[in-house]
């Protein structure tokens, strides 16, 4: 993607399952200049996640202080756990130039939306519900209450996607991140 574009903060969001992190391992895998921003949350580390590099893995104290001393942009609690992110390194992401990419749920998405009108906000979408559940499940890394948590919140979600700039299905993988690369080239392209 051309270089001299002016730099914009691109918010991904799906229900639980529905490939996002699949989806956009694909588009950095081909556009690696884009920063992925790390979230901070309360949840346990999956096997193989690491901290610092999947998450900022924080005690429930230590993400209230963060609230208590406005350290984030955004933060929501999504099925039992906090998530959030680090105000300061969006800002230093964008001063610095680089195009920055979260990967949040609906509630903090909206919020970026009012404190950042200029945020496009895309929201990727699964061909059905059924399809929805059997990733969610056959990815297995979560229990049963989890699932159930995670599965309660996409009525939800669904909703709220309505209000977002647009909507990609993740029906075939090639064709999520090809048109997840169409939007993204095309907001660049209007500044
Ligand atoms: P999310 O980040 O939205 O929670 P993941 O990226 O972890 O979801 O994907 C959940 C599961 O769905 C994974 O096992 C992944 O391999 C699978 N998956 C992702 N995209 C597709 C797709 N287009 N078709 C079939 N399976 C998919
Ligand atoms: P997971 O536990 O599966 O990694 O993430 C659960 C949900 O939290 C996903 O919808 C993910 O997009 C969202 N999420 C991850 N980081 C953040 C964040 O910093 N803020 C908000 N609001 N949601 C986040």
């Amino acid at each position: 993607m051309n270089k001299n574009l002016k730099k914009k903060l691109f918010v991904i969001s799906g229900s639980s399952g529905v490939g996002k992190g699949t989806v956009l391992k694909g588009f950095l895998n081909k556009h690696p200049e884009f920063m992925l921003s790390i979230s901070c949350t309360t949840r346990k580390p999956r096997k193989g996640e690491i901290d610092g590099v999947n998450y900022f893995f924080l005690s429930k104290d230590d993400f209230q202080d963060c609230i208590a001393n406005n350290k984030f942009l955004e933060w929501a609690e999504f099925a039992g756990n906090f998530y959030g992110t680090k105000k300061k390194y969006i800002e230093q992401c964008l001063t610095d130039g680089k195009d920055v990419i979260l990967e949040i749920e609906t509630n903090g998405a909206l919020q970026v939306k009012e404190k950042m009108p200029e945020a496009v906000l895309i929201f990727i979408a699964p061909p059905s519900l059924e399809a929805l559940e059997s990733r969610l499940r056959g990815r297995h890394t979560e229990d049963e209450a989890a699932i159930q948590k995670r599965l309660n919140e996409v009525k939800k979600e669904l909703e709220s996607a309505k209000k977002y700039d647009y909507n990609v299905v993740n029906d075939d993988l090639e064709k999520a991140i090809s048109e997840l690369e169409q939007i993204i080239a095309g907001e660049q392209e209007k500044c």
